[in-house]
């Protein structure tokens, strides 16, 4: 039951994360006007505008003019909902004030990953007004966790600025051309103020695996050129998230490792 009501908040806060992919690369205020059919520009109604439903409703198409709606909308109310629903598990909620406080810490995060990520997949392009917020809440909300604090969100801030900092001088190095930007480092640095030293590291890894495996294939696969930009952000918060949702577990598998695979 209470999953369910977490997954249809989900939604909802997924379908406003619509509206910040949309505008924030236009330097639209997020909050007014109401929403508009970007072709015929007619106001969208309530009842037009339910997360989920009114896209399966209306067959993916303006009520006025029958353009198409893109995918991506359900698609971002979707994983919004998924997500929140995977911290629930991940991270509890009771009517203890602390749970509540960590729980709504942890969808907010969710919620920043997933603008900057999908605003990065539209334009490559990692906007100020959305990764330094995510650092100074990171900050923030540090005081939530046990034995961490903002000194040590402030120390990861820089480990993950620093690692970022590093590829991003070594690709130039080697492709001579800008294979990260500084967006991609002030994000990795974003996530360090909460995912803290070891966690950002292990996030580090994991993005540049994925990262390669995903534009190896692309490139392969004919779907992308050697010159096309290929935007590197989703791959971290891609990495982010798998982080805080079983960093643990990635942790228990090193060490599985470092004591039974390699000293046998
Ligand atoms: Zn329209």
């Amino acid at each position: 039951m209470a999953a369910s009501i977490v997954f249809v908040f989900g939604l909802l806060i997924g379908s406003f994360l619509n509206v910040c992919i949309y505008r924030i690369p236009k330097n639209i205020s997020i909050v007014f006007p109401n929403s508009h059919c970007p072709k015929c520009k007619k106001e969208i109604k309530w009842y037009d505008n339910i997360p989920v439903l009114s896209y399966l409703l209306l067959l993916g198409k303006c009520r006025n003019c029958k353009t198409k709606i893109s995918p991506r909308y359900l698609i971002v109310e979707l994983i919004t909902a998924i997500l929140f629903v995977s911290g629930f598990y991940r991270f509890g909620l009771s009517r203890e004030f602390i749970s509540i406080l960590v729980f709504i810490s942890v969808i907010t995060i969710f919620s920043f990953l997933i603008v900057i990520a999908l605003i990065d997949l539209k334009t490559q392009y990692i906007y100020d007004v959305t990764v330094i917020p995510l650092a100074i809440f990171g900050i923030c909300v540090s005081v939530l966790i046990p034995g961490r604090g903002p000194l040590l969100a402030l120390a990861g801030y820089l480990a993950g600025g620093a690692v970022f900092l590093l590829i991003a001088i070594f690709s130039l190095a080697v492709y001579k051309q800008e294979g990260m930007g500084m967006g991609d480092v002030k994000l990795a640095a974003a996530t360090g103020t909460f995912l803290g030293l070891q966690g950002v590291l292990i996030m580090s890894l994991l993005s540049v695996i994925l990262g390669s495996i995903i534009s190896s294939y692309l490139l392969l696969s004919g779907r992308k050129h050697r010159m096309d930009p290929i935007p590197f952000g989703p791959f971290i918060v891609l990495g982010t998230f798998i982080v805080m949702l079983a960093g643990d577990k990635i942790i228990l598998a090193g060490y599985y490792f470092q004591n039974f695979i390699i000293k046998n």
